[in-house]
């Protein structure tokens, strides 16, 4: 038995992915992306599960992580966000990958090696139309895709582009880069290439803005139940948060007034009372950044972290809840008899966004899943 470990719920995982696709616009279809072993919630379990849910496309960053989800029996698209250097190219043939391309030198490489397997590979070119970080610029495009188009083996999968301000409230930046994204397509010859996916929309974008969907839509964040940004929808929209951080106490002791607790005693206790011991702690993911701000839930309540956390140890402060004994469960992430901690939560305790902690819970400690029996309709 883990002393710590991250659920995985593997139903709400599906729910979330029911909720987005019904918000798709006409003729869109869903690409999951799934990168950073989908955002520490398992690559292969979460792609596993959003298949069975009919999903036909998936978005890794790296080529490696298209190996293993193709190891793993996922069909369909997999497009490689960073693209694909010359030594990992022969696995993008092999596995049918479609890396993204931002580089004659590149795509020339794929075209020689297309022609010598005899394989016709698919490309996303990716344009810079505002995100200010990889990709060409849109004045650049009608010439590559030119380029592009002259090569053997190679065709033209997609055209894709980024929104960095998607989650601000300001839709006028997004709505502008739309604009600027069409006038790319055209460039491209979107009318001569037909079955090159256009996309551009991430969770943000998905939710807010049905009219950027184009023909693929990338959600990440938000098939995992968590908000984008900050504004416009925080934790709503009847997505069910995927990813929750447990342990159990393995001490708990009652202490006299004027108690330091843990190193450089940065809490003294200014009453009676009883603390707990938590057998995790930053290089469990639970940074030491939280020291004194961090609050866990134990019997329904909150209960505050108290003094530095340690490598893998923590203290919090149970004085306030009643009948609380080693053993007892204890959630730093999720919900627990009503009370809930949310991603959003922890993020502002750590002075960082919902995406850092799953990342960082889900990446750190072993997972468990749960694929609860949904209510009947
Ligand atoms: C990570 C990523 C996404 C998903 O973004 P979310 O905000 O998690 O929905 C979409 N597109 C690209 C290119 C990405 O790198």
């Amino acid at each position: 038995m883990n002393s710590h470990w991250v659920e995985i719920d593997l139903a709400a995982l599906r729910h979330n992915c029911r909720v987005l696709r019904r918000r798709l616009a006409p003729g869109a279809r869903m690409l999951a992306v799934v990168k950073s072993d989908a955002y520490g919630h398992g690559m292969l379990a979460a792609a596993r599960t959003l298949q069975g849910e009919g999903v036909t496309a998936f978005g890794v960053a790296e080529v490696h992580e298209g190996v293993l989800l193709r190891q793993a029996g996922i069909k369909g698209d997999i497009v490689v966000f960073l693209g694909a250097d010359q030594d990992s190219l022969p696995e993008v043939t092999r596995h049918g990958l479609q890396p993204v391309v931002f580089d004659r030198r590149q795509v020339a490489a794929i075209s020689r090696l297309a022609c010598q397997t005899g394989i016709r590979i698919g490309v996303h070119l990716k344009v810079d139309t505002g995100m200010g970080r990889l990709g060409i610029l849109p004045a650049e495009v009608a010439g590559f895709v030119a380029f592009l188009l002259d090569q053997e083996g190679v065709y033209l999968a997609g055209v894709m582009s980024h929104f960095p301000m998607a989650d601000t409230a300001d839709s006028g930046p997004s709505q502008e880069q739309n604009r600027l994204f069409a006038e790319v397509l055209k460039r491209a010859g979107r009318a001569g290439e037909s079955g090159m996916a256009a996309h551009i929309a991430n969770s943000a974008a998905l939710l807010r803005y049905p009219d950027v969907h184009w023909d693929l839509v990338r959600p990440g964040i938000a098939l995992y139940g968590c908000a984008a940004g900050n504004d416009a929808w925080a934790g709503g929209d009847g997505l069910k948060p995927v990813m929750s951080f447990k342990s159990r106490i393995i001490q708990v002791k009652e202490v006299p007034a004027g108690t330091g607790v843990s190193y450089g005693h940065t809490f003294v206790t200014s009453r009676p009372g009883r603390l707990a011991v938590l057998p995790l702690g930053y290089n469990d993911g639970f940074l030491r950044v939280l020291s004194n701000r961090a609050e866990v839930l134990v019997r329904g309540r909150r209960a505050p972290q108290r003094g530095r956390i340690c490598m893998n140890v923590t203290m919090i402060e149970v004085t306030d809840i009643p009948g609380v004994v080693a053993g007892d469960e204890v959630v730093l992430l999720g919900a627990q008899q009503g009370e809930r901690i949310s991603a959003e939560e922890v993020a502002g305790w750590m002075g960082t966004i919902n995406y850092e902690v799953l990342c960082l819970f889900g990446n750190s400690n072993p997972r468990v899943y749960v694929a609860e029996e949904e209510e009947p309709k």
